[in-house]
């Protein structure tokens, strides 16, 4: 279109990019202060074992109720926050009130609450990470093998020689390690010997067409054997129906997340819908 408008039609763009750099300038600034007031939020999303459906843990996902646009979305606000660097300060939020939580839950409604939490990139060129976590754990007295932590192969391909390093460290504090979206991410398979790795998590867009997608189930199939063979443990994200966990469960996949079992939701509501605490305040 702009090629038949012809000459001088390149000024359209200006203002257009002008709109989107003042928009991310804005959504920046509201960012900031969405962390400093409260606007962030954590929500649970329970796993369970696929064969007999027992609850074992959940994965914490941040969320952010903006009072001018409601609930948006970590896709829009996570890679901003990665660029300009508030991802460090929001990761420490994220992860000191996911610990909070677990331990608040661990001392009453879920004694045997295990709780995952996301890292981004960027948190991982934090030379004090494992400190940072280690600080963090301490204040909150969640014991370290409560907590596991989600990274991608991207993350840890981008940076394999720091990466070695703080992986161990973070290993020797005594929490778990999770590959999550694993099979997207370009990656040496090598890694997974060379790292003190604990879990596979099969990314959703392997999920998603089972049983349609024969290739698809290939490479689920494929990955959870591989899992096993190497002695770490396998989750499938993404769970939407019976057929795929049945699928899952019959390939020997050991736990499962997704809507068809529990969907993402505040405390108050995971501890009332999946814990079954109803008399109890179980929001730290
Ligand atoms: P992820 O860690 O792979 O999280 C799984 C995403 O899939 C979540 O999206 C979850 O709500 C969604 N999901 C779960 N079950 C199903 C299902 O059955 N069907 C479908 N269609 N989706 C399902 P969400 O919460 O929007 O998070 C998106 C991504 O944002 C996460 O992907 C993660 O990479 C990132 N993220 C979320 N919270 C945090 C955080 O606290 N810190 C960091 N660094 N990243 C986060
Ligand atoms: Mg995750
Ligand atoms: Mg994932
Ligand atoms: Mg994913």
């Amino acid at each position: 279109q702009a090629k038949e408008e012809g000459r001088g039609t390149y000024r359209f763009y200006t203002p257009s990019l002008t709109r989107v750099a003042n928009e991310r300038l804005a959504l920046e600034a509201r960012l900031h202060r969405a962390l400093a007031d409260g606007e962030l939020q954590l929500h649970y999303q329970p796993q369970f074992a696929t064969h007999d459906k027992r609850l074992i843990g959940c994965e914490a996902l941040v969320r952010w109720m903006s009072p001018e646009e409601g609930m948006v979305p970590p896709a829009r606000f996570i890679p901003l926050a990665e660029e300009t660097g508030l991802i460090v300060p929001l990761g420490s939020w994220v992860l000191r009130t996911a610990c909070v939580q677990a331990k608040h839950w661990l001392d009453g409604a879920w004694p045997e609450v295990r709780i995952a939490v996301n890292l981004s990139g960027r948190q991982l060129l934090d030379p004090n990470l494992a400190e940072r976590v280690a600080g963090i754990l301490a204040e909150t007295g969640l014991p370290p093998e409560r907590l596991k932590l989600e990274l991608t192969e991207s993350m840890i391909m981008d940076h394999v020689e720091q990466t070695a390093d703080l992986l161990r460290g973070l290993k020797s504090l005594g929490l778990r390690l999770s590959i999550d979206d694993f099979g997207t991410g370009y990656s040496s398979l090598a890694y997974l010997k060379r790292f003190p790795i604990d879990e596979l998590k099969i990314d959703r867009s392997f999920v998603q067409d089972i049983p349609d997608d024969q290739d698809d189930m290939t490479i689920a199939a494929t990955i959870i054997a591989m899992a096993r063979n190497l002695r770490l443990k396998v989750i499938a994200e993404g769970v939407e129906t019976q057929e795929q966990l049945d699928f899952l469960r019959r390939q020997g996949c050991h736990a499962c997340q997704g809507y068809l079992l529990g969907r993402p939701m505040p405390a108050e509501e995971f501890a009332r819908m999946v814990l079954g605490a109803t008399n109890e305040i179980t929001q730290a």
